[in-house]
């Protein structure tokens, strides 16, 4: 195995932009070249947040190729991290060197190179360098990145989404800045790869539950690449329960290490249902259905009370939702943007949102972890409103964003989903379309 089989979907995404002249193994090279130190101190590791905003980053900057130095202490680590092992935070990550892509190093701190990049979490004390620096912040439900001339401040929450997001948007940061460095097949589109000042992203604060939090009985389609990021941010709120149901026929490849935020570089071939179902081991109670989901099968008669899809296959959304009778969240990619939506009975489907199937003939899906884990986390988050019952209301029925310029107004927009008269699935919004 090498990396550029395990960064071919990061590579074809790339060609969106970059020269045709240039070859795989050039634009491969130029993530694995970038060096990024991320410093925290103990205080902003003493929370929760602080932890899994650096868990985090390292997993996405490591999914890119990229290799990362720590300036950080060794701590405990509050709750469990996976795919990273480990009771101390800093061997852990240590640990996950050459693990989640073959070739990203995750090292300590030495002064034989200097970093090409700075991520530093809260207000973590720094010595003035000559690169790009960002502060990594945020609270609860809210992530924020900032240029390191600012303050920021410490992290202190439990409540551990506002931290991932952070750290999602430091990714995009990284990618953003290899861009840069690349030939593109337009100068013009250098606009699309412009490092931000400040960018934030705020979920939308609603009280966070103290203890054990039971978010219910949930049926999963795909174990591919946006389940898992919603299973890997999901594991780390404090006591999680979820029993249920996930299905995928598929096995592991190589190429899904770039955006499986719970695979490790030895579980190629691995049914992707059971390595998922291992991974969630003991905090989820989830039964592997290692099959093609099928509408006619006898197993997908009684679906969960919330059903959750992320694959990209228009017509497999449409089947889902055909069985489905609770709440259907569907989360999706498509080069640089992400989709995701939620519906339940009685409001316009799958199928009025997405009425069509998409024909562009790619059977490589082309994406990048930061772009695969904003789905899978946006998806997380609308699953975890409902089960609190602070769900979005009709005006936020989808969300569409491209997180590449997330310091841009409409990088991200809300909005409702119309009941259609052509809706494929034939919802039941569709027919009070069709008879008025
Ligand atoms: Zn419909």
């Amino acid at each position: 195995m090498n990396a550029i089989e395990q960064l071919n979907r990061t590579i074809l995404l790339c060609r969106d932009y970059v020269s045709d002249e240039l070859s795989d193994a050039s634009i491969c090279k130029s993530f694995q070249s970038l060096r990024v130190l991320c410093v925290a101190d103990a205080a902003n590791l003493s929370s929760h947040s602080g932890q899994s905003c650096l868990t985090t980053v390292v997993a996405l900057l490591s999914r890119m190729g990229m290799q990362v130095t720590l300036a950080i202490p060794e701590i405990s680590s509050i709750r469990r991290q996976p795919p990273f092992r480990g009771t101390l935070l800093r061997y852990s990550l240590l640990a996950s060197s050459n693990k989640l892509i073959s070739g990203a190093a995750v090292e300590q701190e030495s002064s034989e190179r200097e970093p090409d990049l700075i991520f530093v979490l809260g207000n973590s004390a720094i010595e003035q360098r000559p690169c790009p620096t960002w502060r990594l912040s945020g609270s609860e439900w809210q992530g924020a990145i900032t240029q390191a001339t600012t303050c920021a401040p410490r992290w202190t929450a439990e409540w551990p989404i506002g931290a991932m997001t952070s750290a999602v948007l430091a990714a995009g940061e990284a990618f953003k800045y290899v861009m840069r460095r690349l030939p593109l097949k337009s100068k013009d589109d250098l606009v699309c790869f412009e490092p931000s000042r400040v960018s934030n992203w705020d979920f939308g604060s609603i009280s966070t539950p103290a203890g054990v939090l039971d978010l219910g009985e949930v049926d999963i389609v795909s174990a591919g690449a946006i389940s898992p990021a919603t299973l890997y941010v999901l594991l780390r709120l404090p006591q999680p329960r979820i029993a249920g149901r996930i299905f995928d026929d598929d096995t592991t490849s190589p190429t899904n290490f770039n955006r499986n935020m719970l695979t490790l570089v030895g579980d190629a071939d691995s049914e992707k249902v059971r390595l998922v179902v291992d991974r969630c081991s003991p905090e989820f109670d989830l039964t592997p259905k290692y099959q093609r989901f099928m509408a006619e099968a006898r197993e997908t008669q009684q679906m969960a009370p919330y059903v959750l899809v992320g694959v990209d296959d228009i017509p497999s959304r449409w089947q889902v939702q055909r069985c489905t009778s609770g709440l259907l969240v569907v989360s999706g990619t498509s080069h640089f943007s992400i989709s995701s939506s939620c519906h339940r009975p009685g409001e316009p489907c799958c199928g009025c949102q997405h009425p069509v199937d998409d024909v562009d003939g790619l059977t490589a899906i082309p994406t990048v972890s930061f772009i695969s884990f904003w789905a899978g986390l946006a998806m997380a988050v609308r699953l975890i409103r409902r089960a609190v019952g602070a769900g979005h209301g009709l005006d936020r029925q989808h969300l569409w964003m491209t997180p590449l310029r997330m310091d841009q107004t409409h990088a991200a927009m809300w909005s409702p989903v119309a009941a259609r008269l052509d809706c494929p699935v034939r919802c039941s919004a569709s027919w009070v379309t069709g008879s008025g």
